[in-house]
C-alpha cells in the first residue's frame, strides 16, 4: 500500500510544482506583453497611473475547485513605498502577487490602482505598469542583450546598457566572451545564480514600470553575489511602489509597511519596530527564528 501511495503523492506534488513553474513563466511572458492579442473586456479603459497606489479591498480567492486561499484581505500599498508580505509558506503571499497582473481574479472584493478597479481596465495597460522579479530568474534563449530587452522591446542599446549598469551587471557582462552578444538560456553560457538575478533585475529596470512585484529569493547566494544583487534591488526599488514577498529580515526591516499573513488572512500590519514589540504576535515569533541574514 505504501509503495502504491507514495509515488502517487509525489506525482501530485510534482504537478503542483509544475503548475507553479508554468504560472511563473506565464507571469514573465505576460508581463512582457508577449501575448498582444488578449481579449479585453468590452468598454475597458486604459489604466491611468499617477501615484501607483495599490489597494486590495475585501479580497477573497479560491483556486479552481479548492477551498478559500485568501479571505477578506485588505491591503494598502502606498505609492512609492515598499510593502513587505511575510508569513509562513502557504499563507497566500504568492497568490496575492498573482492577482495584481490578473492571472487570476478575486472571487470577492476588488483590487484598485489609483482608485481604478483593475477588473475594468485593459490588461495591457495594467501590465505595462508592472514589473516582476521572481525568485527563479528566467532566461530566454538569446543573447544577454535580448534577455534584458525583453523588459521593453523598444528599448535602445543604450537603455539596455544603462539598465545593466544600474543592476550591477554591466561589468560581468563585458567580461563574458561576447559581451552583450553572449548567448544565454538553455543552450547558452552558464551564469551564476547572482548573475541571473542581476539580469532579471536589469530586465525589470529597462521596463521602467512604476509598480514592482518582487519575490525575494529564499536560498542564499554567496556573499559577494548577495551584496551585488542587494544593491541592484535597492536601485530597482527606489521611487517605485514595491510589493515584496520578503524572506530576508533586512528587507523587512527596511519596508515602509509589513503585512503579516497567516492562512489567507492579514493578521498583523505595521512597521518592524512596532510589530517586533508585540511579543505574542506572529511577526515577533517569525522573527525570533532568524538572525538578520537568515530567511523566513
Ligand atoms: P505562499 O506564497 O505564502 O507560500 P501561496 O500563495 O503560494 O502561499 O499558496 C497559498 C495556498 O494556495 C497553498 O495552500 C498552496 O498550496 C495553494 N496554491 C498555490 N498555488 C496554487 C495553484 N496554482 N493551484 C491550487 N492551489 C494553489
Ligand atoms: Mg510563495
Amino acid at each position: 500500500l505504501l509503495m502504491a501511495y507514495d509515488p502517487a503523492r509525489r506525482l501530485a506534488k510534482m504537478q503542483v510544482q509544475i503548475e507553479r513553474a508554468v504560472v511563473n513563466a506565464r507571469m514573465i511572458y505576460d508581463l512582457l506583453d508577449m501575448q498582444p492579442h488578449q481579449r479585453e473586456k468590452p468598454g475597458a479603459r486604459d489604466l491611468v497611473v499617477k501615484d501607483a497606489r495599490v489597494e486590495l479591498q475585501g479580497v477573497t480567492f479560491s483556486y479552481a475547485n479548492g477551498g478559500p486561499i485568501l479571505q477578506g484581505v485588505d491591503i494598502v500599498a502606498e505609492g512609492g513605498k515598499t510593502t513587505a508580505l511575510v508569513g509562513q509558506s502557504g499563507a497566500g503571499k504568492s497568490t496575492i502577487i498573482n492577482l495584481i497582473p490578473r492571472f487570476y481574479d478575486p472571487t470577492e472584493g476588488r483590487i484598485l490602482i489609483d482608485g481604478q478597479d483593475i477588473a475594468d481596465v485593459t490588461r495591457q495597460s495594467l501590465r505595462r505598469q508592472l514589473a516582476y522579479v521572481s525568485q527563479q530568474p528566467y532566461l530566454f534563449e538569446g543573447s544577454i542583450r535580448d534577455n534584458i530587452r525583453y523588459g521593453r522591446p523598444d528599448a535602445t542599446d543604450q537603455e539596455v546598457e544603462e539598465a545593466a549598469r544600474l543592476a550591477y551587471a554591466h561589468d560581468f557582462i563585458l567580461a563574458q566572451p561576447m559581451g552583450y552578444e553572449t548567448p544565454v538560456g538553455e543552450n547558452g553560457m552558464t551564469l551564476s545564480g547572482g548573475q541571473r538575478q542581476r539580469l532579471s533585475i536589469a530586465r525589470a529596470l529597462v521596463r521602467n514600470a512604476p509598480i514592482l512585484l518582487l519575490d525575494e529569493a529564499t536560498s542564499a547566494l554567496d556573499n559577494e553575489s548577495e551584496a551585488a544583487v542587494q544593491k541592484a534591488l535597492d536601485t530597482a526599488m527606489r521611487g517605485r511602489t514595491v510589493i515584496v514577498i520578503a524572506h530576508r529580515l533586512s528587507t523587512v526591516v527596511k519596508a515602509d509597511k509589513i503585512i503579516v499573513m497567516h492562512e489567507g488572512r492579514v493578521v498583523e500590519e505595521g512597521t518592524h519596530d512596532v510589530l517586533a514589540q508585540r511579543k505574542d504576535g506572529l511577526y515577533a515569533r517569525l522573527n525570533n527564528l532568524q538572525s538578520p541574514e537568515k530567511r523566513i
